[in-house]
């Protein structure tokens, strides 16, 4: 299908994790249980996509209430100051997609960041990649109370942004995700390569 009868999208919409940065829970289960009495696997295991983690970034627990629970959970001993560091440094950057933003940005299109994820997550991203500070703003779902693919998620960057329908212009490597902000009306890119994710957006006419 021609996208080209199609109006041009005015705002881009980028998931986060695996589309800007890589990121590995295997890195902290391997810190964490280098100070506890736990196999790294089985750390793992309670951290990446696990309830845990859900009930983490939809904003249910707090950062002390995580780190006690990961703490009971796992025999980590260490203190909350030295967790949330670990915690955090899982992530590594995604240089072409993080290129194409720059390119975005230096065209004036607004950009916003739409994520699962946590306060550790951010915190820990603010103060190590100087990219993440030039988005238009920032859609959390530990702020949400509500996470992607939940359609409530949808609507508060719909408000966010001030746009709907094929306006936004959306990029997540997860299918469910896409699939959602397409019933919405959308324009949607199914992240896996960089390249098709640059391609596609510049068939949109953004960079
Ligand atoms: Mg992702």
């Amino acid at each position: 299908m021609s996208t080209n009868h199609l109006p041009k999208p005015t705002a881009v919409v980028f998931d986060l994790g695996k589309v800007l940065l890589e990121f590995d829970y295997g890195i902290v289960a391997r810190r964490l249980a280098a100070h506890s009495g736990r196999d790294a696997e089985q750390i793992r295991g309670l951290l990446d996509q696990s309830p845990l983690l859900l009930r983490f970034e939809s904003g249910q627990m707090t950062n002390e209430e995580f780190f006690r629970e990961v703490s009971g959970l796992t025999g980590y001993t260490g203190a909350f100051e030295e967790f949330a560091g670990i915690f955090g440094d899982i992530f590594s950057a995604i240089h072409p997609m993080i290129d194409l933003h720059a390119q975005l940005r230096a065209r004036g299109v607004p950009t916003f960041i739409f994520s699962n994820t946590n306060e550790l997550a951010v915190r820990h991203i603010r103060a190590n990649y100087p990219f993440f500070a030039h988005f238009t703003d920032y859609i959390y779902s530990h702020e949400a109370g509500a996470m992607k693919p939940d359609h409530r998620i949808y609507e508060i960057v719909e408000r966010r942004t001030g746009r709907t329908g094929a306006e936004l212009l959306y990029i997540d490597d997860r299918k469910e995700n896409v699939d959602a902000g397409a019933a919405r009306g959308w324009r949607v890119v199914h992240h896996q390569l960089p390249e098709q994710t640059i391609a596609a957006v510049r068939a949109a006419g953004l960079v």
